[in-house]
């Protein structure tokens, strides 16, 4: 007999191949009807056997297209339409627009091979793909996702293109992006006054450019890169000068796995991760000797390596270069430029040579970072290939706006059981990156329909994110602590909301009682918390400036530990300094002259470094932490003396651990003993601790979040000692436990704390 059923399929199914794969399920199974894309989703009507039908709904449940993220599917009585066959029809536009768009994808495999065969007429060309791959979230204006919502609307496609796009059986049916070298976007060569090139093979041409050291900006995915051949010292060196970027890691680019295997050391998951259609940077150990140049990443035992994830990418590796650097293409805590004619302007000085083309980006988006510690995924930075793919809540929550914080920013949307977390924003310290942030949550909006009804953000008054937050009229606003938010972002990737122990360590977060947070154990839910402990406060002298100059940190701590002494101890980090700025700095804690106080974890970090000889200043934030980790011995068991003492909320003294590490410096013990023995210190003090908290409360899970745990040591450290105690331990895998992570969380304590109300 046959019936008529009504088909509703939400999730990310637009854009992903999804009706094809309909289409071509329903001729397998004999059944005839109609598929279209609504702004909900898609929806299909489907009639015939009603045996064929249910196989066809299980086979649509259970082997989606690859790239297709199901979350509902409705099934319904339909009324029989008698369709004599199956049909593909226009999308729709519907009332409330709930569907999910997908992120940009690498280039997939078939159409590498095409692009590659000289057969084939789109042999070489940088802009092939198919329904399987290519550019969606940085090239959407708006939704349903159709072409002439993108910024594919400007290229009218050829007679040939037009029948794949209209052929269910083709793998370009309904490629949104779909182009060849007649009817899609060409590149084009520029020199750094912007005078065009003449060149009938301009990638040809920058590959040459590169191999004589010149520096190019390429416009990529979703935005400019910055390129150089990344075995050319010089080449290097010039590109870090240009862009006043003097000691972070550049990330650099290989054609295959093989090539990235000659100068790190991937291990199999690692691999998985490399070769995954986001195509990440991955953070990788480097493996010596190898040839890349000394400036790529100094003081560092990493590489951030990636894999070529652009048709064009591809183009400008293959037979070519070991590896090329690819950095952003902006000036140091700009945005990444993602205009032609904004970059002709803004990189003019850090380029020579522009590789252009005229695909627009409607929406930057920068690479994304990833570190695996602990055999599992660790976000750095979270952007390119994973958003707009929403973290499920473990309940529904009210339609917020949640702004996140200062540096490393990302906003967050909410709607129902979907948080929506933005690509990288940066750090909001200039107007530019200001104004990125306030088109990303005007964007955001409008692509996934979401009208927030409440505003949630930090508690930090001089943040530019809180001020636009209060500036927001007829929303309310919620403040939310930002040590609770990165413990309560935590919590929502888990789908946690049980009260627990929250471990929060960053550099500097607003704490209630206007200090400075970042050593923070906090007793926490999701619509409160309390401080149960934190780092004795110390000051910070000169405030931010403490923050460049760790030598700072270390005089302070040593002043808690010793006093006025301090100046009689025989330390080579005191020798190193004049004797009267020592004496300012001692004048400034004891007068309390701009010396906030601070719990934070990554001053004490700071400090340790600068005590062991580490290094005095800092080029950015948390660098003296990073190399710290980087300089510990595996291998070194000891730790220093130190007290849990009782009473709530503790404040966790430093002295013994300060004293310990001064008596080891005197007696010349290496870094590398000394930075391990530290943190074996905090993983059993934390350890401790959190033991403590737990007779107390009965609390038995503890959640690690804050920038500090991008530290492996620390992170895996706690993880297993915390674990071998009994605790659950819940740590990120899905968003940056850094400050790119902490929108979600102020979302998720925003709507418990209205649900209070
Ligand atoms: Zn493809
Ligand atoms: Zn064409
Ligand atoms: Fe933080």
């Amino acid at each position: 007999m046959t019936v008529a059923k009504k088909i509703n399929v939400n999730g990310i199914v637009q854009g992903v191949g999804f009706r094809p794969f309909v289409f071509q399920l329903a001729a397998a199974h004999n059944l005839c009807g109609r598929v279209s894309n609504t702004s909900s989703g898609v929806t299909i009507h489907i009639e015939g056997l009603s045996s064929a039908i249910e196989a066809f709904a299980r086979e649509l449940t259970e082997n989606p297209p690859p790239l297709a993220h199901i979350t509902q599917i409705i099934i319904t009585e339909a009324r029989l339409k008698e369709y004599d066959e199956f049909s593909i029809i226009k999308s729709r536009s519907h009332g409330q627009r709930f569907t999910l768009i997908s992120p940009d994808v690498s280039i997939c495999d078939d159409c590498l091979k095409e692009m590659l065969d000289p057969g084939d007429r789109r042999y070489l060309y940088p802009f092939i793909n198919c329904t399987n791959c290519g550019p969606r979230y940085t090239i959407i204006d708006d939704i349903p996702y159709d072409r002439p919502k993108t910024s594919m609307r400007l290229f009218q496609m050829c007679d040939q293109c037009q029948a794949e796009y209209n052929d269910p059986m083709d793998r370009r049916f309904h490629a949104q992006p779909n182009a060849c070298p007649v009817c899609g976007p060409h590149v084009e060569l520029l020199e750094n006054t912007g005078e065009k090139m003449v060149s009938n093979d301009p990638i040809a041409e920058c590959i040459t450019l590169l191999k004589s050291g010149h520096i190019l900006a390429v416009k990529g995915l979703g935005g400019f890169h910055l390129v150089v051949d990344a075995e050319n010292e010089a080449a290097v060196k010039r590109l870090r000068q240009r862009k006043h970027r003097e000691e972070k890691p550049l990330a650099v680019m290989s054609l295959d796995l093989a090539t990235i295997s000659q100068y790190t050391i991937p291990t199999p998951e690692e691999e998985k991760l490399l070769l995954s259609p986001q195509r990440p940077i991955v953070l990788l150990p480097k493996r010596e000797p190898h040839r890349l140049a000394d400036s790529v990443s100094p003081n560092s035992r990493y590489y951030g390596a990636m894999l070529p994830y652009t048709p064009l990418h591809h183009l400008l590796l293959k037979d070519n270069f070991l590896a090329l650097v690819m950095t952003s293409g902006n000036m140091s805590e700009e945005p990444i430029a993602i205009d032609n004619q904004d970059a002709l302007e803004r990189l003019q000085t850090l380029a020579d040579y522009f590789l252009l083309h005229n695909r627009d980006i409607y929406l930057r988006s920068d690479d994304s970072v990833v570190k695996t510690i602990n055999r599992q995924v660790r976000f750095f930075r979270r952007s390119r290939g994973y958003v707009p793919r929403p973290v499920f809540l473990k309940k529904p929550v009210r339609s917020i706006l949640a702004c996140g914080a200062e540096l490393k920013n990302t906003i967050c949307l909410t709607r129902k059981d979907q948080a929506f977390l933005s690509q990288h924003v940066g750090d909001l310290e200039n107007l530019a990156t200001f104004n990125f942030f306030k088109k990303t949550i005007e964007h955001l909006k409008r692509i996934l329909d979401i009208e927030p009804g409440y505003v949630a953000c930090d508690m930090h008054p001089d943040y530019l994110s809180t001020r636009y937050a209060r500036a927001q009229e007829r929303i309310p606003v919620v403040e939310v602590q930002h040590h609770h938010a990165h413990i309560a972002a935590c919590m929502a990737e888990h789908q946690v909301a049980d009260p627990l122990i929250g471990l929060a360590f960053d550099g500097t977060g607003f704490g209630t009682d206007g200090c400075i947070w970042g050593g923070e154990v906090l007793l926490a839910s999701l619509d409160q918390f309390k401080r149960g402990g934190h780092l004795a406060y110390v000051p910070m002298p000169g405030g931010s400036a403490a923050i460049k100059e760790p030598w700072r940190m270390a005089v302070s701590y040593l002043y808690q530990a010793y006093g006025r002494d301090l100046g009689r101890l025989d330390l080579p980090f005191l020798a190193a300094h004049q004797a009267n700025n020592i004496e300012t700095i001692i004048e400034m804690i004891e007068k309390g002259i701009n010396s906030p106080y601070t719990s934070s974890l990554g001053r004490l970090f700071d400090g340790v470094a600068a005590l062991a000889g580490l290094r005095k200043t800092v080029a950015f934030e948390g660098q003296a932490a990073m190399e710290l980790e980087m300089a510990a011995d595996l291998s070194e068991t000891g730790e220093y003396a130190y007290a849990v003492p009782q009473g709530a909320p503790l404040a966790i003294p430093m002295e013994t651990i300060i004293q310990g590490i001064v008596q080891d410096v005197q007696k010349q013990i290496h870094l590398s003993g000394i930075s391990m023995k530290f943190h074996n210190t905090l993983v059993h003090l934390f350890t401790d601790v959190c033991i403590n908290l737990r007779q107390q409360t009965g609390f038995a899970k503890v959640a690690l979040s804050g920038g500090v745990f991008q530290n492996s040591i620390l992170l895996s450290g706690l993880t297993n000692s915390l674990a071998s105690k009994g605790f659950e331990v819940l740590s990120h895998t899905r968003v940056p436990s850094n400050d790119g992570g902490i929108a979600l969380g102020q979302a998720v304590v925003a709507d418990a704390m209205l649900n209070k109300i």
